[in-house]
Order: structure tokens, then sequence, then C-alpha cells
């Protein structure tokens, strides 16, 4: 025998570069954080080889699909930076990449498994079905095969019946094994995968056809989607094959099951659960790099002793056999973590930039941007930098610096906790001490509250600068407090200390 070289377990023998995969959602709603997963590891895969994403949109179920889920998925895999090669509003040479534009294919596809023998027309009724179940004493659920072989007087009586067919694969009597790039070899016996239907009686072709069909023709090479999802798998292996046959592709591609996304308690994070939409990180100040960040650990991880890195890193390192098979629980305490990590890598100048639409959206700068809200910006930036873990805390720490003082106004909580009779005396001393001060500086701030308030009042620094910080910021949290009151100047700080009073 010859050594020939062994095959890659991933690629076979196929090129890096010829990889081609797909994120295919139904555009049914928001976008679920589990299937951005999808498309994030889907997006690894194809980069980290040099192959091609194709983005199909599955919306031939009419009755569920909305423009706007189809808007928000294109604007979710925009905002993640997940771009792809092929598919709606960018082309390419195997579209249309939008279902509902594709019903011609499909009806032709079927008519043609239909013609070869791998799919029948079947007629019967779901109870008819039950009933000769119950009747055999038959523990196997789903269709029994009874259309498999009509004779044309069976088929005349049901069409004189006024019955319409649905269209039912053929599937194969043996076993189907398969070797999944997380899970290893799974086996279904045929007894578990009975025909099933791929053409409702109406004509509408069922995400069981469309899906496979789209695969083959799109020339998909590996799939790589949810746990969930497993359970159609060997139907689809059988459908392939019937594909090839009438010239439809080359056969099934390679599978990837990617762990199931777990919420709280041991359930499956679905679209009800709060937290499991994309929109909301993205309206709640999240980073898209926190985000993928985040995403890429339900399931796989750069290195045992490492959870922060960017999308460029994980291309790099992606391996879909070091994917692991087990459930992902959703933690958003990490996902924080996680996100306030990838702040603190921001530049000052990029920070300022992504912090600005929620500044707007809160109204706490003018939009468009006032020059001197521009210029108080950034002044204030590099006190807030570090302090915040997503875009969305800004606004509540840097109002204080920008509200007309007819609008400031002192938080109710914190001014009931710190501005008692104790802490108005501070806040009397800190006027005190701030009026006649000569020049309006961080330091000549600071020194001089220090000289009274710790110095000749003798109080603990917590004690003496929280009344005065609530009195000027609003807040018991705020940015810095000396560097604060210098951006906010003499007139506006002595003002609020008096009105604190
Ligand atoms: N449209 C299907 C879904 O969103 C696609 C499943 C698949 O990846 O095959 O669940």
């Amino acid at each position: 025998m010859t050594d020939s070289p062994a095959l890659d377990p991933v690629l076979g023998d196929l090129a890096p570069e010829d990889v081609r995969v797909r994120f295919p959602p139904s555009p049914t709603g928001f976008i679920h954080v589990g299937n951005i997963r999808s498309a994030l590891f889907n997006f690894a895969f194809a980069r980290h080889y040099g192959g091609k994403l194709v983005l199909r949109i599955e919306d031939t179920d009419t009755a569920r699909n909305t423009a706007e889920g189809y808007h928000s998925i294109l604007d979710s895999l925009r905002w993640m930076g997940l771009n792809w090669d092929e598919g709606p509003e960018v082309g390419g040479e195997y579209g249309p990449y939008r279902q509902s534009e594709r019903m011609d294919i499909y009806a032709d596809v079927a008519a043609r498994l239909r013609s070869a023998g791998s799919a029948y027309d079947c007629f019967c009724a779901n109870d008819e079905v039950e009933a000769r179940r119950k009747a055999a004493g038959s523990k196997v659920q789903g269709y029994d095969g009874f259309c498999r072989e009509l004779s044309a007087d069976q088929r005349a009586a049901f069409e004189a019946d006024g019955r319409t067919p649905v269209l039912r694969l053929r599937m194969p009597d043996e076993a189907i094994t398969f070797t999944d790039l997380v899970r290893g070899e799974i086996t279904f016996q045929p007894e578990n995968v009975p025909d099933f239907a791929l053409l409702r009686a109406t004509g509408d072709p069922l995400y069981t056809l469309v899906n496979p069909v789209d695969d083959a023709m799109m020339g998909i090479t590996h799939v790589l989607r949810g746990e969930d999802l497993l359970s159609s798998t060997p139907r689809q292996i059988a459908l392939y094959d019937a594909l090839a046959k009438i010239g439809v592709g080359q056969g099934a591609p390679r599978f990837g099951h990617l762990p199931i996304v777990m919420g709280e308690g041991n359930k499956r994070l679905s679209k009800r659960d709060a937290g499991s939409g994309l929109g909301d990180y993205i309206e709640g100040g999240y980073l898209p790099e926190g985000v993928l960040n985040y995403l890429a650990l339900l399931g796989w991880g750069i290195a045992e002793d490492r959870d922060v890195f960017s999308l460029e890193e994980m291309v790099e390192a992606f391996d879909i056999r070091r994917v692991n098979p087990n459930p992902a629980r959703f933690d958003l305490k990490k996902m924080s973590a996680i996100n306030a990590a990838h702040m603190r890598k921001l530049s000052l100048e990029d920070m300022t930039h992504r912090v600005l639409p929620f500044l707007k959206r809160e109204g706490v700068v003018s939009d468009p941007v006032s020059d001197p809200d521009a210029q108080m910006l950034e002044l204030a930036m590099p006190l807030v930098a570090e302090r915040i873990n997503r875009l969305d805390e800004a606004p509540g720490m840097l109002a204080f610096l920008f509200v007309e003082e007819a609008d400031f106004a002192l938080d109710e909580q914190d001014a009931a906790k710190l501005l008692d009779e104790a802490g108005k005396e501070i806040v009397q001393a800190s006027y005190d001490a701030l009026e006649s001060l000569g020049e309006w500086s961080t330091a000549a701030i600071q020194e001089s509250l220090q000289a009274k308030l710790i110095e000749e009042l003798e109080l603990k620094p917590r004690k003496a600068f929280g009344p005065v910080r609530v009195a000027v910021t609003g807040k018991r949290v705020s940015p810095p407090l000396f560097e604060s009151m210098e951006l906010l100047g003499r007139e506006r700080s002595l003002g609020r200390l008096r009105a604190a009073l």
C-alpha cells in the first residue's frame, strides 16, 4: 500500500479557500443572541480558511416574516462587523438570496424529486395515520409510509374525495450516520426518521425542503448551526442525496452542531427571555467588540487562561473541532465584565465618538453638537473614560456638566442621605472656603477644600466630600470632584453649593 497524506478532518479534500458556509436566519422578529452566535462562528470559520460566508434570508413563512425582522438581521450583522460575501444587498452568483424570491426554483426541484421517485404524493390525514398506528400497536412516531406505493385506483379515489396531497421524501431504510465536527459520529435509526413533508397540500414549500435545496445549490460545504436543529439533520442528509441524484448539488455538506445556549434556570434561552435580543445590547451601550467576544465564549475559548480577545484573534485561532458540545450558559455578569475590558482598550477619541449617540439620545448634548458642547465633551471625557463599563453610562455621569442651571436637579435619594444638617454645614464651609479662591483650578480647589474640611474641621475625606459632590454634581457617584468643579467653573459651582443650602 502507498502512503497517502491523511485527509484534513474538517476540510477533507477541499481547498481552504473553497470553504462556503452560510447564515440563514428567518426574519421573524428581533435577532436572538443564540442566532448571532451561529453567525459569528460561521464568520470565524469562513475567514479562518479564507472561504466565503453566505447570508440567506429564510422567509418562506409569509405569516411570520416581517420587514423589520429583515432589516434587524442586516443591521445587527453590520453592527457586529460580521460582513457577508454573498447575500442580500451584496449579490453573488447563486442569488437570489431571499427564499421568497426562489419559489419557482423550489417548485421545479420538488417536481423533479417526484419524477425521480425520491418523493411521493401523500393524501393521508393525520388522524388516519394515528388510527393505523394504534391499530397496529406501533410506538413509532410520525408517518408510516402508507402512500409510498399507491395504486392508480387508490390515487383516483383520494382525488375524487377532493383531497390534495403533500409531497414526502422517501427516506432510506438504512441507518444514517455522519461525523459531526463538534460531536463526533452520530447515527440515526430509520424508525426514528420517517418520511417527511417537503411541500404542503397547498403546494407551498416547507423549511425541510428549501433549506437543503439552497445549501446544495449555493455550494455550501459546511453547515454550522445550533444543536436544536440536530434532529432534522438525518432528514436533510437523505434529501441532499436525493438532490444529488437529480443533479442538484454534490450531496451532504459537513455538519457541526453548536451547543445550546441556556438562559436562567435550566432552560434554553428563548426569544421571550429578557436580554435574549441583540437589540438590547446595542441600545444598552455595549460595544460590538464586547458582545462578539462574549458570544465567542458560548462554546469556544481561545485559551484556558484567557477570556478577552478580538475578532481577528478569534478568526486566526478558530477551530470548529474545539467547540465544546455541552450547553453554554448565558451569563450577563460575565458579558458585562468582558464588555468593560473592551471599553478599557478604546482610545479616548474612539470612546468619545461612540458615546456621542448616547449623549444625544438622552438629550445631554445638542444634536448636532454645538461648539460649546463639543469643547466641554473633550474636556470631560478623560474624567469618565476609566469609570464607565458601557457607553450608556456616560449620559448619567456627564449630564451635570451640560445641563442649564435652571434645570439642574439633585438626585432625591442622594440628597436626602448626604445633605442633612451635618452635610449642609460641610457645604456651607466649602462655599466659604472657595468663595474667595484666587485661581479656579483643580489643584487650588482641592487644596482649599482639604485645608478647610480635613485639616480645620478634622473630617474624614469620605464624610467631607460626599455632600459637596452631591451639591455640585447632583449624585453620590460622579467623575472626580475637583476636576469636575474646575470644568463647571467658579460661578456654576458656587451657585450649586449655595442652592444646596
Ligand atoms: N432558518 C433556520 C433558522 O433560523 C435555519 C436553520 C439552519 O441553520 O439550517 O432556524
